[in-house]
């Protein structure tokens, strides 16, 4: 419970744990939410309600038998790019419909561990590429809070099955913004963990430098939980770090307990481009109050600045690109998915992506191509790239300056489906305060701060490099200052 009255996936597990709920009914819950909202959201490309349920009344049997780990039986979503051996894994693409990997990502193979029971996987734009989820080969998610605009992207099924009950919580992909826009948008809580936190392992690569998976839940202690089930060193990614995890959940009940006095000295920098151009009015003025209330609990408010972030944009756009356009190469009509066999292998190959991938996905191939090229290499990818290297040291000065960043997440508020689907540079937009971490490879937390008209706000809260700790304990004291309203699940009522 967070104050709103209603429980988050901690206060489930723990009504689980001492004998006051069964996780078979969770589940079966759970499922009857899919059946009556999903139709309208979309925010799953495939779930299964026997398979769900079957694993609830496992875990159940094993809490009775005291062999069950602390959220055991949680009813959990996934990401369409992390494979799973028991569902399809297509990445919103056609171009591997239908397409069931061999083997469990790592972060899927964790939560197994952890005895948490999959409700299915949620839509996603094509590989990942997109803002709003319309880039889905399979149709876009709607934003359960506003079902006329867009839940964010590109893990808005993952967003929107949390924000809609249709979940407990779900796994995200973060490479620009994934994972932090559609928590924003649907009013949750996103975690983008450090580069290197959580194993890549069996998550689909978009931009491989900068991919890391994510976490969306209702509240920053579920957030916490989730990742530290996940997180840490696995021997199957070589970019995974060395560096101990977990403690992350006891950081965030410490910041629940403490509420303002977590705040207490705490120096926030507020960035200030990031409350300027191309920054709608309304959610810099939410950000801007939320700061306040920050400094009315003892915060030290110190204006900060990224001169960089101008260019992160374009910067994050180029590497994102080049890193896809290779990435993509393995899509060839040969060894995944959906095959148009023509007279030559290279016609095969054409065929095959020229069916399977949509519009966005062929832009970014094509830009990243470019930018590749000879000729180009120099003008554009490794100038990029320098660019990197500045909002890294841009990023690592002013959190010299400051104990935790803040900022909206993202610099409007929901957008109309359809808005901006014929307009690519419009879309990119709204990765322009999420870009620079990702570039930096730090880690971000995305938590509720109000509301414009109707509409969520959300704060992004940057930290140092594995500093996901500070970072929950300092989201959940917000969080317990104010206090946003939960999903509604198991218990009936109204939904929202
Ligand atoms: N919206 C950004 C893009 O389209 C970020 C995507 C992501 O983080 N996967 O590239």
């Amino acid at each position: 419970m967070n104050g709103s009255g209603r429980l988050d996936a901690v206060a489930w597990a723990r009504r689980l744990g001492r004998g006051e709920a069964r996780a078979v009914d969770l589940a079966r819950a759970v499922a009857a939410r899919v059946r009556a909202v999903d139709p309208d959201v979309h925010a799953y490309l495939a779930w299964d309600e026997e398979a769900l349920v079957k694993a609830a009344e496992e875990a159940d049997a094993a809490r009775a038998a005291a062999r069950a780990g602390p959220f055991a039986g949680l009813p959990t979503a996934v990401k369409d790019n992390l494979t799973t051996v028991d569902f399809p894994t297509t990445c919103g693409s056609r171009i591997l419909e239908g397409y069931r990997p061999p083997y469990d990502a790592t972060a899927v193979r964790r939560l197994r561990a952890a005895g948490l029971a999959l409700v299915g996987k949620t839509n996603m734009d094509e590989f990942a590429m997109g803002s709003s989820t319309e880039h889905s080969a399979f149709g876009p998610t709607r934003n359960p809070l506003a079902p006329d605009r867009v839940p964010g992207g590109s893990s808005g099924g993952s967003a929107a099955a949390v924000a809609a009950g249709m979940c407990l919580w779900a796994l995200g992909s973060d490479t620009g913004g994934s994972v932090r826009q559609p928590a924003a948008y649907c009013g949750v809580v996103g975690i983008k963990p450090t580069y290197g936190r959580v194993s890549r392992y069996g998550l689909v690569a978009f931009a491989s430098s900068l991919d890391q998976v994510g976490t969306l839940t209702a509240s920053v202690r579920d957030g916490a939980a989730l990742l530290d089930i996940v997180a840490g060193h696995d021997p199957m990614d070589a970019t995974s770090a060395a560096v101990p995890a977990g403690g992350c959940l006891a950081a965030a009940e410490e910041g629940l307990s403490q509420g303002e006095a977590a705040w207490r000295g705490v120096r926030v920098g507020l960035v200030r481009e990031a409350l300027g151009g191309g920054v709608d009015g309304a959610v810099a003025a939410r950000v801007e109050e939320a700061a306040r209330a920050l400094e009315g609990a003892g915060a030290r408010l110190v204006e900060v600045s990224l001169p960089t972030l101008d260019v992160a944009l374009s910067a994050y756009y180029l590497v994102a690109t080049a890193e896809a356009s290779s990435n993509l190469a393995r899509f060839d009509g040969v060894r995944y998915g959906l095959r148009r066999q023509a007279a030559t292998a290279a016609d095969t190959h054409r065929r095959s992506r020229g069916a399977g991938f949509g519009p966005e996905v062929k832009r970014r191939i094509l830009l990243g191509t470019y930018a590749l090229s000879r000729g180009y290499y120099d003008a554009y990818y490794v100038r990029a790239q320098k660019a990197r290297t500045r909002v890294r040291e841009d990023l690592l000065s002013a959190l010299g300056e400051c104990d935790v960043l803040v900022t909206p997440t993202a610099p409007d508020l929901p957008f109309g489906l359809g808005e901006r689907t014929a307009d690519p540079l419009a879309m990119y937009a709204a990765d322009l305060l999420t870009v620079p971490a990702s570039l930096a490879g730090f880690p971000a937390l995305s938590v509720p701060a109000g509301r414009v008209d109707g509409l969520p706000v959300g704060m992004q809260l940057m930290g140092r490099p594995f500093a996901e700790a500070a970072l929950v304990r300092l989201g959940a004291a917000w969080e317990a200052m104010r206090p946003w309203e939960l999903p509604v699940w198991a218990e009936g009522g109204e939904g929202r």
